[in-house]
Parts: C-alpha cells; structure tokens; sequence
C-alpha cells in the first residue's frame, strides 16, 4: 500500500454506526420537534437511487440528509462531524421516523435534474428553498 492510501479512519467509522444507533434508539423514543416534523409532513424525499436525499423543513429553516448518514443543520456539520458528538440531530431522526411510518412528500419522481440541483442549491444557500415549496404546492 502506498504512503497516500491512507485507511479510513477507524474513529470515523465508528461514530458513524454510533450515529446509526443512535438515531435508531432515538426514533423510538422520538422527540416531540421530530414527532411533529412527521406529523406536519415536512420530510420531503428529493431523490432516490442512487444515493437518497431528504430534506427536513426545520423551524428556522430547511436541512439536507442523507438518511442514517449526514445532515447539513448547524447540529451536525459542527459537532457530529468533529466528532464531539454521535448524537443525531432532530432531523436525521424525523426521515427515520417517516419512513417507519410512511408518511413524507415524496418528490423523488417528479424533479427534473434542475429541478432537483436547483433544491439542493437552495436548501445549502439557505434559509429555504422556494423551488421545493412550488413543488409542494403543485402536489396539492
Ligand atoms: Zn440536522
């Protein structure tokens, strides 16, 4: 093996089953922000195979995740992936939960690739995306 090919960290790879446990553990007992995140139906699945994309329509604004793996709120870019933290935040526990349950917008099928760049774009910028709320809004 060469000096560069370096191993995925082990520390790494162990938060990241903590973190699956953990948002397991904590889905059953869910949080009342993550319970309501469900019940008001603000999990939007954006996409699906190849690689699953969510978003969460938090309070102040609107998160990427990555089911079981990643979220971009405050919560997660800073203290899970510093590795302070395998706690999941409210969000990765909310998709958990809404696909136990089956109750989330499913969008995955009707973005167009634009579509679907311009969500993410705007979920990243910031606070919210208008495309995904003119999606929604279309479904009704
Ligand atoms: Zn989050």
């Amino acid at each position: 093996m060469q000096e560069n090919e370096k191993e995925p960290s082990p520390v790494r790879g162990s938060i990241l089953s903590m973190l699956r446990e953990n948002i397991l553990k904590t889905s059953e007992v869910p949080p009342s922000s993550a319970k309501s995140a469900v019940g008001e139906l603000k999990v939007i699945k954006i996409s699906q195979a190849p690689l699953e994309l969510w978003v969460v329509m938090g309070r102040e604004s609107d998160y990427l995740v990555i089911r079981g793996t990643y979220c971009s709120c405050p919560h997660f870019t800073i203290r899970v992936v510093n590795g302070e933290t395998a706690m999941p935040c409210y969000h990765l526990v909310a998709v958990e939960i809404a696909v136990r349950q089956g109750r989330f917008h499913d969008l995955s099928l009707s973005l167009s690739k634009d579509e679907l760049q311009d969500i993410v774009l705007e979920v990243l910028a910031g606070p919210r995306s208008i495309t995904l709320r003119r999606k929604l809004y279309m479904l009704r």
